[in-house]
């Protein structure tokens, strides 16, 4: 049972020449060799990704820059050009810059409601502050600021009565 899991396993990591070619060399119609620079970056499994980048980039495009960066950066290259080739592919116009514009007005918007809702929100304070709500809010108000005077009261009797 393990066993026949591990050699799966063993037959799916290394693929035979020329039987399992990576969706590259697939395209390509050529051998794919154990050295094979693109192999690892677009897999079998995904033609659809490597035949957008090869439509959009070009195949000696697409290995002359993999092959000029350092390894460990190859696969966020392989992927980036994967996601544009895809986007340029869906929209020839635009590509990426459709969705990042897209976004960018998403970010317009927002920024108008923002400022639409900050606006409301200074009219009802100003409001609020010029017309102060009538009635027992207000009455308390006037009662505190009165308690505020009021707290040397007895002393203002005292005065009332004593004459300056
Ligand atoms: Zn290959």
């Amino acid at each position: 049972m393990s066993t026949g899991a591990n050699t799966e396993a063993a037959a799916s990591s290394s693929p035979s020449p020329g039987n399992k070619r990576c969706a590259a060399c697939k395209n390509q119609r050529r051998k794919c060799g154990q050295g094979c620079a693109l192999a690892p970056y677009f897999p079998a499994s995904d033609p659809q990704r490597y035949a957008c980048v090869q439509r959009v980039f070009g195949a000696s495009n697409i290995a002359r820059m993999l092959q000029n960066l350092p390894v460990h950066e190859r696969a966020r290259a392989a992927d980036t050009m994967a996601v544009e080739a895809r986007r340029r592919v869906q929209d020839p116009v635009y590509g990426c810059a459709g969705v990042v514009g897209h976004l960018q007005g998403e970010i317009r918007a927002t920024q108008c409601e923002l400022a639409r809702t900050q606006a409301q929100i200074a009219v009802h304070a100003a409001v609020a502050r010029a017309h102060p709500a009538p009635g027992p809010l207000q009455q308390q108000e006037e009662e505190e600021e009165d308690d505020d005077a009021r707290e040397p009261f007895q002393g203002l009797d005292a005065y009332a009565l004593v004459p300056r």
